[in-house]
């Protein structure tokens, strides 16, 4: 039986072996693939720039789909050379003509001062906090590095923003601005989950702010105690956010979001309930129709809803919220259908969901072809009618 140096020197002298500067040179003008066959960790401290990653343990299994070609200038490479010389061996094995294992790998490549690439990874506790996101392929480290990354803009930390803001900072949304002006009031409690009635009385921006740091600190929560309005929407829209999840529970606030959503480009998650019943759409600014494309104007004053409480289960912005925040996270991701120009209803009586198909009109008078509103407009809330205001 050969030891492992007796092994290692057999193995060395049936392969080509090159050195550092041999491969910089081959880098710079024949650009082979270089396989970096170390281990994750080994990868994730810094590899040569271009390089792919497939480790010793799963070389034989993955090269083929990595490398299809097997005439193609392979140079396999790892932390000193050694396992390298048996990956090139293997890779010889398996039909591949031109391979050589780098003399002094990634540690001599380094040191010979050539330069390396360190990839933007998860440290090991969020690969752990987020590794159901991780076996997904549509989300992988990629799309979980993106999610912390994104921002997302919350009108309301009420019914429907309660449950959104909990999933979307559960679900690793890096920042996480809110915007409510109200306080936590003890009828709020049957459904606004991210309150509680030891904060009864306190900012509800800053209870919500609270509740998603003590859940998850990789998330900033930005909070603006303010009411939406025509002084303020460009300010905090200017802020920069990827998406905003609307959960406001009147029109004035409404209109003047759609209208700065839509000069900001900024797609809104948009959600509504009233007592059983629950609504959602996307409203993403030139790929489907703006909420003026659906209600140009707000209904006159004999039309508009009674300033009545209105009634809601409890459950349903629960419901609601959630499909907001599923909204917004494939929004993120760049990944599914998302619901534009579809309005998704929801009855919780029956359980039973329907779709509407929602067209943009080219005569929007905001998103349209020649929109005749170029200003905020502050609607003043009025209250009429026999029927309940919408509940949040
Ligand atoms: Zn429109």
């Amino acid at each position: 039986m050969p030891s492992y140096r007796e092994l290692l020197q057999q193995v060395k002298s049936e392969i080509e072996e090159i050195d550092v500067p041999r491969a910089a040179e081959l880098r710079a003008s024949e650009s082979p693939v270089f396989v970096d066959v170390r281990d994750r960790n080994e990868w994730d401290e810094g590899h040569i720039p271009g390089a792919i990653h497939v480790p010793r343990g799963n070389l034989e299994s993955r090269i083929e789909a990595a490398v299809p070609d097997r005439d193609a200038d392979v140079v396999v490479y790892c932390a000193s050379g050694a396992r390298s010389a048996f990956a090139a061996k293997a890779l010889e094995e398996l039909g591949y003509e031109n391979v050589s294992s780098l003399a002094g790998g990634f540690n001599e490549w380094k040191r010979s001062g050539f330069g390396f690439d360190l990839p933007r990874v998860l440290a090991e506790e969020k690969r752990r906090r987020y590794s159901r996101h991780l076996l997904i392929p549509e989300v992988g480290e990629e799309g979980q590095l993106r999610l912390l990354d994104s921002r997302m803009l919350l009108i309301g930390a009420g019914g429907l923003g309660s449950p959104a803001s909990l999933y979307l900072a559960a679900a690793g949304v890096g920042t996480l601005g809110i915007v409510d002006d109200d306080v936590v009031d003890d009828s709020n409690l049957q459904r606004q989950i991210i309150h509680s009635t030891e904060r009864l009385g306190d900012s509800k921006a800053d209870s919500a702010k609270r509740t998603i740091e003590a859940l998850n600190p990789d998330v900033t929560v930005q909070v603006f105690k303010e009411r939406l309005t025509s002084e303020n929407v460009d300010r905090i829209l200017g802020e920069g956010w990827d998406v905003i999840v609307d959960g406001a529970d009147n029109f004035p606030t409404r209109y003047l979001l759609n209208d700065a959503s839509v000069w900001h480009d900024i797609p809104v998650v948009h959600g509504s309930i009233f007592r059983f019943e629950g609504q959602t759409t996307v409203f993403k600014p030139k790929e489907g129709p703006c909420y003026r494309c659906l209600f140009p104007q707000p209904p006159p004053p004999e039309m508009a809803p009674s300033c009545a409480e209105g009634g809601v289960l409890g459950v349903l912005p629960g419901i609601v919220g959630s499909l907001q925040a599923n909204e917004a996270l494939k929004l993120a991701l760049g990944i599914g259908e998302p619901l534009i120009g579809r309005l998704l209803l929801f009855d919780a009586l029956e359980t039973q969901f329907t779709e509407i198909s929602l067209r943009r009109d080219p005569d929007c008078p905001v998103c349209g072809d020649s929109s005749t509103i170029t200003d905020y407009i502050d609607y003043v809330e009025f209250c009429a009618g026999p029927a309940p205001q919408v509940a949040s």
